[in-house]
């Protein structure tokens, strides 16, 4: 069987920030894919706040269409300015970023967390952290169930609805359990609120507890949302990894960041495990208008969000190969101030 080294691309830079920390990002994953014997095509898509202020549109389902038919996507970061007063707020990134995790069924949404040598932990004894949180990607309360009952009265109710599938969950839960048995440690963590959140938490618990059964290799624990955020500043060494729900996740896998040093190496990927659509993969970070333009963003962690990609499409010599090269970036330039281009180049020449 000769196995297929080809990867078809597709780039969405976006806006800010995003292409020049996209073009960092390229530039490694085109030297790498050299290095490795990889035929690699990208095709670059212009979508987010600029595109739609020059044509009006957002996500078409032409673009969708297209978008399908490739292996995965690097995403950039999309968003426009605050200060412009002509994009409605939220609106690209609800039309844009939340429309392609719901129509590409992003059901993972995997963000590893690692305290690399050189990057600089808020906490005074931060130990070795290196977890993976996989967080559920299409449910919970952001399914967009719910709404207002007897809206603009003194009466008026909001109502979001968490949705919680036995299927759902049980396609996160087995793939976090496949994790699990691939890390050295071995370890699961259920984070919810089984104690309050009754009907969703028996139902994770139950599924967990069940697939737990077929993977005995795998040590598991339980930790309620609110304890597990103490553990995340007292003892985040003890996690391996994490799966939890939607929401948790969203608020987890910030302070995740925060504690491995922030924004500027955090990569996340927006995974469809079932390989129906193309996942996607990109910076946590947002288009950071504030720095736009300037050179100066860090594309440490888009470079670290294409190692992720590579790892997701069966190239582990290649992904492993970026991250050492981050790696050791990371420890020659401990602090340093540097152009995008710059970091870029390093790690060029650390692979
Ligand atoms: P979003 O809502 O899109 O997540 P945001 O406004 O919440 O965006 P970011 O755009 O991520 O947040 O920016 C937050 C802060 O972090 C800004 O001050 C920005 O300059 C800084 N920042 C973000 N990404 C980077 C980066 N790659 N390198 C350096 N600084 C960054
Ligand atoms: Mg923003």
């Amino acid at each position: 069987m000769t196995e297929n080294r080809s990867i078809n691309l597709a780039v969405i830079a976006g806006d800010g920030i995003g292409p020049e920390v996209v073009a960092q990002a390229e530039r490694v994953l085109n030297h790498v894919a050299d290095l490795e014997n990889i035929t690699l095509t990208s095709t670059p898509y212009s979508l987010g706040a600029e595109h739609w202020l020059a044509t009006g549109e957002t996500l078409t389902q032409e673009t969708k269409d297209q978008l399908a038919t490739h292996d995965a996507i690097l995403f950039g970061a999309v968003g426009a300015d605050p200060r412009s007063a002509t994009v409605p707020s939220g609106l690209i990134e609800r039309e844009i970023l939340l429309n392609l995790r719901f129509s590409f069924d992003h059901y993972i949404n995997l963000r590893p967390s690692k305290l690399f040598p050189g990057a600089v932990s808020p906490l005074s004894n931060p130990g070795d952290i290196d977890f993976v949180v996989v967080r559920e990607g299409t449910e919970g309360p952001y399914a967009g169930n719910g709404g207002l009952l007897r809206a603009g009265t003194p009466a008026e109710i909001a109502t979001e609805v968490s949705l919680n599938t036995a299927y759902g969950i049980e396609r996160l839960v087995r793939y976090a359990f496949e994790l699990a048995t691939c890390r050295e440690k071995k370890k699961l963590t259920l984070i919810h609120k089984t104690n309050v959140l009754v009907n969703a938490g028996q139902l994770y618990s139950r599924i967990f507890n069940e697939v737990a059964a077929e993977y005995p290799q795998v040590t598991t624990d339980y930790l309620h949302i609110d304890a597990a955020t103490i553990f995340f500043t007292t003892e985040p060494s003890r996690f391996d990894v994490i799966v939890t729900d939607n929401l948790f996740g969203d608020i987890l896998t910030d302070q995740a960041g925060a504690i491995t040093g922030g924004i500027g190496y955090a990569a996340c990927g927006n995974i469809n495990a079932s390989g129906t659509f193309p996942s996607m993969f990109e910076p946590v970070h947002g288009s950071a208008p504030d720095i736009a333009g300037q050179g100066i963003a860090n594309p440490t962690a888009t470079v670290l969000a294409a190692a992720m990609l590579l790892r997701h499409l069966g190239f582990e010599g290649a992904a492993a190969r970026v991250e050492r090269a981050v790696e050791a970036d990371l420890a020659a330039n401990p602090g340093a101030q540097r152009s995008t281009e710059e970091v870029g180049s390093a790690i060029i020449a650390a692979l």
